[in-house]
């Protein structure tokens, strides 16, 4: 997909690195899979906290959850997927903050809690495909019920997106 920078690397050293704590540590805790990203701010107007050089990070396929990273706080959130033309952008939702405080396992203890909890929440949402099988976001997909993802939609009913 479009927002990832480089799928095939799993960022948790980066990230670990950004947030000045061990990765070994940090990945007991938030996991692999961590790729950067580029998410999309649907209200701007909300949003001023957010506008900074801060990094994102997503994890799954579709992607369950993101991670945002800067040197005073960190985000973690759900993922929607919406479409700017034929470009997929990533929202973030449901998203919860925590000021880092001096106390590591505590910050960690609320990464896992908060990681794992939006991947839970997403991991429900998803649905698979009843041709091709694979997992897809209620986003992506052309029909919900029984479910056809986007792909499919367009091999077996013509759909033009
Ligand atoms: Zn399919």
């Amino acid at each position: 997909m479009e927002w990832f920078d480089d799928p095939g690397e799993d960022q948790i050293e980066a990230i670990a690195r950004l947030m000045h704590l061990p990765a070994e540590l940090l990945g007991l805790s938030i996991g692999g899979g961590w790729s950067r990203c580029t998410v999309t701010l649907e209200t701007p107007e909300t949003s001023d906290s957010l506008r900074d050089d801060a990094m994102w990070f997503c994890a799954g396929e579709p992607v369950q959850v993101l991670l945002r990273v800067e040197r005073h706080w960190f985000d973690v959130a759900q993922a929607r997927i919406g479409w700017s033309g034929q470009l997929p952008q990533l929202y973030p939702v449901d998203l919860v903050r925590r000021e880092r405080r001096d106390d590591v396992e505590e910050d960690l203890a609320w990464l896992e809690r908060e990681t794992l909890g939006a991947a839970k929440r997403s991991q429900e949402r998803f649905a698979f495909c009843r041709f091709c099988r694979t997992i897809a976001a209620p986003e992506q997909l052309f029909r919900a019920d029984p479910p056809v993802c986007h792909g499919c939609g367009s091999r077996y009913f013509g759909a033009v997106y």
